[in-house]
This record gives structure tokens, C-alpha cells and sequence, in this order.
């Protein structure tokens, strides 16, 4: 899959998407991810990118030609096919869940549109945007760290990123649940032990463990989560049983 970043602070980007998994990820060809700097497509002598909003009011508005440009030049070239959403992190937009990532990660292609200042000129939005994204009620200096984190979510996502599937299926939200407590060596840390369970090597047990403090950790913090996944998995009725005949008794 492929992420295309406009922006005006690539080694932002860069510093976080770069490293760890996501840089792995990329050095195997997994996803690709292009920075494109905005101001490289300014055309005046000081290369602005920003200018103050018309109407008045405070700070700084991103222009529309640098931006749009810079769009053109990354779809330039883009194969008739591509399945390709173009994404503007704003906090005006629908909220960043597990599930818009995964419905991100459908796509051949995604465009993230970083806004700096006091935002974006409105005619790019008309433009060229397919959707805004907010990643919280709050308000950030830039869209680069929105845009990583929704870079590092849907990636989670793309086969080769991670071992197996099985590691975000089971994970808070992902799984319907916030996740069981875990646990590693050393078994005894500060007169705290590591439940006696896990160290049975009995699987079912440990299942069982696992969704019971997964269960209880989510219908205390998320109780809507803990309804959504009861109403999916109503307990099994222990099937009742039959009450012998007295002619049946031995
Ligand atoms: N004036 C804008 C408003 O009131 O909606 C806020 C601009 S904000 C200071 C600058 C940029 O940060 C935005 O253009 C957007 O790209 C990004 N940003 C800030 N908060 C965000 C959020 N919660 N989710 C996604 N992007 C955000």
C-alpha cells in the first residue's frame, strides 16, 4: 500500500514513520510512504505557502495553488485503476476509529493533506479532498502527527507489516475488547507475582483467564464496547439438564 504525505514539515514525517516496525515495513516493500513538501511547489520569489485570511482574524492561511499543485504532480502519473482516497486531517472531520483504518487499508493508495497555521484555504477541500479525518476533540499545531498516526494504524493493518494477522486481531478494539493484562519474565517483580494461570501451560485455562480480565477491564472503562460485544456473543445456556424418570434410577 501506498501513503502519500503533503506537507509542509517532511522530516516530521519522516522522524516517526521512518523507524521501528513502519521503517521495516518500508525497507521490505510492505508499504511505501512519500513525503511531498508543499513549499517545493510555491511559485513566487520567497516560496510563501500561507497568506492571511481574507475577512481577518489571526495567524495564517495555506494557500490553495502550492497545494493543489502539489497534488497534481503526485497523480500525474497514477494508474487508471488505482482504488486512491485523499484524506485532509482536520479536526472538523470524521472521527479516526479502528474501523476507518480498516477501511483505509482497502485502498491502493492513500493522500494525506497536512494542514499548519490556521488551516487550509476551503477551495483545496472543494478541490481536491475526498474526506477529513479528525484523530480527537482537540486541537493540534499540524496534521503530521495526525497523518503518522493514521499511517501507522492502517499499516498494522497491510499484510507483511506485521507477523500474522492474529497480532491485531486480538488486540483492544480490534478484538471488541480492551485486551487481558499481560505479563513476561521475571515472574516475581517487586512482591508482585505473574497469575498463576499463565504459567500452567493449560490453553483452555489461560483462554478463559484471558476473556474473563478482558470482560471485566472493558465493562468497567468502556461499558458501551462491553454491551456491543455482548449483544455479538450472548453466553451459551448451559444446556439444562434432563431430570431422570424414577423407573430410569438404577
Ligand atoms: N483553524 C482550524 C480549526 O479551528 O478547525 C484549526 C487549525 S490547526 C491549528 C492546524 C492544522 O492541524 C489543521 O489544519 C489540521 O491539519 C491539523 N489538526 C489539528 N487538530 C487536529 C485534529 N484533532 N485532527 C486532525 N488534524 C488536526
Amino acid at each position: 500500500m501506498k501513503f502519500d504525505i503533503m506537507t509542509l514539515f517532511p522530516a516530521m514525517v519522516r522522524a516517526v514513520l521512518d523507524e521501528s516496525i513502519l521503517g521495516r515495513a518500508q525497507k521490505s516493500g510492505a508499504i511505501e510512504v512519500c513525503c511531498h513538501n508543499i513549499r517545493d511547489y510555491a511559485c513566487n520569489k520567497h516560496n510563501n505557502v500561507d497568506d492571511t485570511p481574507f475577512g481577518g482574524g489571526m495567524g495564517m492561511l495555506m494557500a490553495a495553488p502550492p497545494i493543489c499543485r502539489c497534488y497534481d504532480a503526485i497523480v500525474e502519473n497514477a494508474p487508471k485503476e488505482e482504488k486512491r482516497r485523499v484524506v485532509y486531517l482536520s479536526p472538523k472531520g470524521r472521527m479516526f476509529t479502528q474501523e476507518v483504518a480498516k477501511e483505509f487499508a482497502s485502498y491502493d493508495r492513500l493522500i494525506l493533506l497536512c494542514g499548519h497555521y490556521e488551516g487550509i484555504d476551503q477551495r483545496v477541500i472543494e478541490e481536491i479532498v475526498d474526506e477529513e479525518i479528525s484523530v480527537g476533540d482537540y486541537v493540534l499545531t499540524g496534521g503530521e502527527l495526525p497523518a503518522c498516526l493514521v499511517v501507522d494504524a492502517v499499516s498494522r493493518l497491510v499484510d507483511g507489516v506485521l507477523a500474522d494477522a492474529v497480532c491485531y486481531e486480538e488486540e483492544s478494539i480490534a478484538s471488541g475488547l480492551l485486551e487481558y493484562p499481560q505479563y513476561t519474565r521475571p515472574v516475581s517483580f517487586r512482591g508482585k507475582e505473574v497469575p498463576p494461570v499463565l504459567l500452567s501451560g493449560h490453553h483452555e485455562n489461560i483462554r478463559r483467564w484471558r476473556l474473563e480480565k478482558a470482560l471485566e477491564l472493558t465493562k468497567e472503562r468502556r461499558p458501551e464496547l462491553y454491551e456491543a460485544y455482548m449483544a455479538a456473543h450472548p453466553p451459551k445456556e448451559k444446556k439444562a439438564r434432563r431430570k431422570k424418570k424414577p423407573t430410569e434410577e438404577a
